[in-house]
């Protein structure tokens, strides 16, 4: 199975954006760290660089070091030790997709191979025989240390040099062997041969050999063990010379026997040979089918498994015993069982090779995606099998999804970014654009008419007039320059077909040739508008604040959490006589503008602001430029920043004038208090004090009258009439006087009165003067109110006896009471209306004033002092009372009681 592919993508500056979990493990980059990762902190990156732009894909091998990570300082690894990793890093069009794979068992395993390879060479060299390894063309690609012995040349000189022909002195000899050669190739049942043969080695000497030759199976390559016997020719060639008689009736005689002997014993070494050469040929094929990292099976004509590889039993899970002679239908469920069956037949019916996808559910019902290749073989009996070889894809396919979805998210982020790619091809002088480019600028392809256009026509169709110099500014700066790394960005409007305008900032880049002209930029634009509205509105808003904080009358203080002052507005340096620099960055316990003995207030108010509370402006003291206590309402504020508060706001509102004149209002006040307190004192004592003598007057003009009625002449009677008449009157208004100054004299003792149970009392009171009049009183819904029982009761006797008496000639009275609460002021406003004379507008204060009346005795009696007395209960309880009227047509009076005490 092949190790997983980690996909890590990076943005054009090289930063880490986002990598799948497999480049996670495989880079050991912790879940929980934020890890900043550039590309180009990797030196294999960096220097490879260039190759990069270029060609926009590089392919490295790299071995890492997660101790150096650590050391340096770029992450954290969830690994320890070194790995072997595969890098490829591809340009993409928003930065760079890199794909790595961790090889390092892979390295180790080549490693491992190298360290058995030169273990075997050794053995190889020191073995006693001497051994060739030859190519189909004979030529030896490896020869050992016996060998150089036999022909006299090293190693080196043979190696890939020297063909085994040119050793070989018989031309017969070496058709023998190419024959060989050439059979074993075609008949997988060619056995080993021994030859001799007379060779000649570098000094020119002659060699009796004798040489094994094998095929090494699978390749076409062959092995070929030399035994020199030349010695041993040489003796027996004495030793024939010396016999040779003898050996000539010997051999005459034992000829037909040393034959057939002969070829007994050939025969018996050959078996052997076959014997074991079959034997190495199985275990060196099953050696190889096994090393094959894709899973490989092999089929009979009944589908049923012959032979199968290490890979494909792991695939399916179960062990090879478990498969062998065995079909699909005993392991796959039938659905899948069907499709690789039939896939089978198509093979073994019409010899044709097929490759398929499939499902494929393993021993753990695991579902896997396969791709399997099938193929048709016939062995020389004309039995057929089915070789399949497969590759799982369902990893690729997973990183494909992952892949896919991968890029789907970087679509779906360019579009939130409003990000626009183009390119420029400077030999052809043309942008090529594409669909997000032209949806920035509200067009189509189709409606430009292609992806690509001139820079002439870009800027006359997209770039307000002012501004249209710039994209010629752009590519020159991009042709003139001389390094290749230039990466630039300008900021411009443009205007899309639609008309609207908006703002953009382009970033782009250059790609230069091997002679180091530019040869094409290429860029991103982004939609900046909202950014650039932002910040406009931003700075504008600032700009508001500061100056409202500068141009404010009140003195503004920004003190920090440690107590020292952050910012001081104009009106703060100006009372203060301190400039900026005198106050910012000093501690307001160090400054001396507050009193100390107010400095526990101000505390207790900062600790009160930090535990969260919004405090009301309050009253406290500084220390102004000239020394002098002025007086301050202080609005202490809290800011915050991500909810945690970093300084205070302080407004200190300058209220010493204020606090002069309300100083001076209440020294008015107590001796207006004081002044009117005298007056009602007065106005009693009088009206108490001239009762006496206007008694006096009274009885002895009474007297009079008695006494020298009609004794005296007619003038002097009417006289006498009109003393008695002034002093009775005079009486009663001394009363009234004495009745009004006591009001405020006499304390309210309040209570709950249910208003409705007071009328029907007064109605009582009033049933004379009702009945004679006949006066039709009606009510509304009244409510409970608080107020001195004895003075209401007076306030709506008079205002119902007014309302009786000032009636029309000619007209019943007709008279309603009502009462309503006015939420707004939180009081109960009553109202007594009649349909009798009415007042004139320009009366309706005057009626109030004490003794103020519209009316002479004769037309309607009474003091005038009703209403005044009505209206001065009213406003002793906190109320207002007033009248609206309609000159002959009828009066309303209202009054207001406050809902509470
Ligand atoms: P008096 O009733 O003794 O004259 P008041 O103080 O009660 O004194 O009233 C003052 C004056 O207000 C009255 O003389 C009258 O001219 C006018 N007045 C009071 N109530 C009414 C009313 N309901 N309709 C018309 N005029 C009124």
């Amino acid at each position: 199975m092949k190790s997983p592919i980690g996909i890590l993508f990076y943005d054009n500056e090289g930063k880490l954006i986002a990598a799948n979990q497999s480049a996670k493990d495989i880079a050991g980059i912790p879940e929980s760290e934020d890890v900043s990762v550039n590309l180009f902190n990797n030196p294999d990156v960096v220097s490879r660089k260039e190759k990069l732009i270029s060609e926009g894909v590089i392919k490295f091998q790299s071995r890492m070091n997660f101790e150096n990570m650590r050391k340096g300082g770029y992450y954290n690894p969830a690994r320890s030790g070194t790995a072997y990793l595969d890098f490829t890093v591809s340009v993409v069009d928003s930065g760079y997709l890199v794909q790595i794979q961790d090889i390092t068992k892979h390295k180790n395993a080549e490693n491992k191979l190298k360290e058995s390879e030169s273990y075997y060479r050794t053995i190889f060299d020191s073995t006693g025989t001497a051994f060739t390894i030859l190519e189909e063309d004979t030529t030896i690609s490896l020869a050992n240390t016996e060998a150089e012995k036999i022909w006299g040349y090293s190693k080196g000189e043979m190696e890939g040099k020297k063909k085994w022909t040119e050793f070989v002195v018989d031309n017969e000899d070496v058709k023998r062997m190419m024959e060989y050669h050439r059979l074993r190739r075609e008949n997988a049942d060619a056995v080993p041969r021994k030859y001799e043969f007379i060779g000649i080695d570098k000094q020119g000497n002659v060699k009796n050999i004798i040489a094994t030759i094998s095929m090494i199976p699978g390749t076409k390559k062959s092995i070929a063990s030399l035994l020199d016997i030349t010695k041993l020719k040489r003796a027996e060639e004495e030793l024939q010379k010396a016999h040779k008689n003898l050996e000539l009736k010997v051999q005459k005689r034992t000829k037909q026997f040393n034959e057939s002997n002969e070829a007994l014993r050939n025969e018996i070494e050959e078996r052997k040979q076959v014997e074991e050469a079959l034997i190495k040929s199985k275990s060196f094929l099953d050696k190889i089918i096994n090393s094959i990292a894709d899973p490989v099976f092999v089929k009979d004509e009944q589908h049923r498994w012959i032979i199968l590889n290490d890979a494909y039993c792991k695939l399916m899970g179960y062990s090879r015993e478990e498969l062998l002679g065995k079909s699909d239908y005993d392991f796959f469920p039938s659905h899948e069982a069907d499709v690789f069956w039939e896939k089978d037949e198509e093979v073994l019916k019409n010899g044709v090779e097929n490759v398929n996808e499939e499902e494929f559910t393993d021993s753990e019902d695991n579902v896997h995606t396969l791709v399997t290749k099938k193929t048709l073989y016939s062995d020389i009996s004309g039995k057929k099998y089915i070789v399949a070889s497969i590759k799982d894809i369902t990893e690729l396919k997973q990183v494909e999804d992952e892949l896919r979805q991968n890029e789907r998210k970087l679509k779906l982020a360019m579009d939130m970014a409003k990000l626009a790619y183009w390119e420029y091809d400077v030999s052809s002088d043309l942008f090529t654009f594409d669909d997000r480019f032209y949806k920035l600028y509200g067009t189509t392809a189709d409606q430009e008419g292609g992806l690509q256009m001139s820079p002439e026509e870009y800027a006359r169709k997209f770039i307000p007039p002012e501004e249209s110099y710039m994209v010629k500014e752009e590519i020159a700066r991009a042709l003139e320059t001389d390094d290749p790394d230039f990466f630039e960005q300008v900021e411009h409007t443009i205007l899309r077909t639609d008309g609207e305008k908006r703002f953009i900032i382009v970033r782009y880049g250059i790609i230069k040739n091997a002679e180091g002209r530019t040869i094409k930029t290429y860029g991103a634009n982004q939609d900046i508008t909202e950014l650039k509205m932002a910040e406009k509105e931003l700075r504008e808003s600032e700009l508001k604040y500061r100056t409202l904080f500068n141009s404010s009358p009140d003195s503004t203080i920004l003190i920090g959490i440690n107590g020292n002052l952050m910012d001081v507005n104009s009106a703060a340096q100006e009372v203060t006589g301190l400039s900026k620099e005198d106050l910012i960055g000093k501690n307001f316990t160090e400054l001396n503008l507050l009193l100390d003995e107010e400095m526990s207030l101000h505390i207790e108010k900062v600790s009160q602001v930090l535990t969260g509370k919004s405090l009301k402006p309050y009253e406290s003291r500084f220390i102004d430029r000239n020394g002098k206590v002025r007086y301050a309402e202080t609005y202490l504020k809290a800011l915050k920043k991500d909810d945690e508060i970093f300084a205070f706001n302080v407004i200190a509102h300058d209220i010493t004038e204020r606090k002069k004149a309300e100083e001076k209002l209440k020294e008015i006040i107590d001796e207006l208090e004081r002044s009117n307190y005298e007056l009602q004192q007065f106005a009693y004592i009088t009206s108490h004090d001239l009762q006496e003598p206007l008694r006096t007057i009274a009885s002895f003009t009474q007297l009079l009258e008695r006494r020298y009625k009609n004794k005296l002449d007619d003038d002097a009677d009417e006289f006498i009439d009109y003393i008695v008449e002034a002093s009775i009157r005079m009486k009663q208004m001394i009363l009234d006087l004495l009745e009004y100054s006591r009001l405020t004299r006499v304390e309210k003792r309040c209570q709950p009165l249910k208003i409705e149970d007071m009328l029907l009392d007064i109605f009582d009171n009033l049933n004379f003067l009702i009945r004679e009049n006949n006066a039709q009183i009606t009510y509304g819904a009244l409510p409970i109110v608080f107020a001195d029982e004895g003075q209401l009761f007076r306030v709506f006797q008079n205002l119902i006896e007014n309302a009786i008496k000032f009636k029309k000639e000619n007209e019943d009275p007709k008279i309603h009471i009502s009462a309503y609460f006015d939420q707004k002021n939180k009081e109960h406003v009553f109202s007594v209306s009649d349909n009798g004379i009415g007042i004139e507008d320009q009366y309706f204060n005057r009626i109030f004033s004490l003794f103020q009346r519209l009316h002479t005795k004769e037309e309607y009696e009474g003091t005038g002092i009703g209403l005044s007395i009505s209206k001065r209960i009213i406003e002793s309880h906190g109320g207002r009372m007033w009248v609206e009227s309609e000159y002959g047509a009828g009066s309303t009076f209202y009054f207001t009681l406050m809902d509470k005490p």
